[in-house]
């Protein structure tokens, strides 16, 4: 698995990028900055967009990637998302008034609409090109969800797991406790200690609560923790109390970092 870092920030400047990462170069984690984060050729690959939630900084790319593919892929672009998601954005976002409702929008000479829906429930595992991928709910004020992303390739076998935007859960890290061959943790980690009330109200983590909520995943001593959703006022502060934890295995990740998971 190639994992691109197009966005992980909690909001947005021309240095910070909201939540998006990109898998191989056809799905995408998310839809923060996916028409920031690439070019236009690149745009055109996406064939899968997978929604953690419905949050701004999650879907706003949606609108604009629609735009820039239609009459420029021969195929639908895949919105992966719950039930309760294919409804918000139906009401909120892609209802003629906000943006137009590109699930209804034709790619031209095709019968085919330039984005579609694709359901999944939480709990039960679903294919997104070569992944297997499962979503726990997390602890968020709107729905919210995180995910595992599984491959075997030929005997191969790994993992990746996401948090989603989320205060302390349980249930999430116990799945990622049962992954026996997991290759990294994204965690989310917004709010610095300052304001760890408004962490705490708004469904996100400091890093105390970071800390403290990763340790039910009974993480192995070299799984990378991929720390993202800073909040860009915040960062500088942020970077400086993660490090305190002194924890080896915890990064603060930038714009176009890059892996490689085998
Ligand atoms: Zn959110
Ligand atoms: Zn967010």
């Amino acid at each position: 698995m190639k994992l691109t870092v197009l966005g992980c920030h909690g909001g947005e400047s021309p240095t910070h990028r909201m939540t998006t990462f990109l898998i191989d170069d056809d799905i995408s984690i998310d839809a923060g900055s996916l028409c920031r984060g690439l070019d236009l050729d690149q745009q055109y690959k996406i064939a899968h967009v997978i929604i953690s939630h419905t949050h701004l900084d999650h879907i706003s790319d949606l609108a604009f990637l629609a735009d820039n593919v239609i009459g420029m892929r021969p195929d639908p672009v895949t919105l992966h998302c719950t039930e309760k998601t294919v409804e918000t954005l139906q009401n909120h976002f892609f209802n003629n008034k906000i943006w137009p409702d590109f699930t209804r929008i034709k790619i031209p000479k095709s019968d085919l609409p330039v984005l579609q829906y694709s359901v999944y429930k939480p709990g039960v595992d679903f294919k997104v090109g070569r992944y297997m991928v499962r979503a726990t709910p997390v602890n968020h004020p709107v729905e919210s969800m995180a995910m595992i992303f599984k491959w075997n390739e030929g005997g191969r076998t790994g993992a990746i797991g996401y948090s989603s935007d989320t205060g302390p859960t349980d249930a999430f890290w116990a799945e990622i406790a049962q992954q026996k061959d997991l290759k990294a943790l994204l965690c989310e980690c917004s709010f610095p200690l300052e304001l760890q009330w408004l962490a705490d109200v708004s469904g996100h983590l400091s890093p105390k609560t970071m800390h403290e909520t990763i340790q039910k995943a009974q993480l192995g001593a070299n799984v990378p923790i991929l720390l993202y959703h800073g909040k860009p006022s915040h960062l500088q502060v942020l970077k400086n109390e993660v490090r305190a934890l002194g924890d080896e295995r915890m990064t603060m990740l930038k714009p176009n970092d890059r892996f490689e998971f085998t």
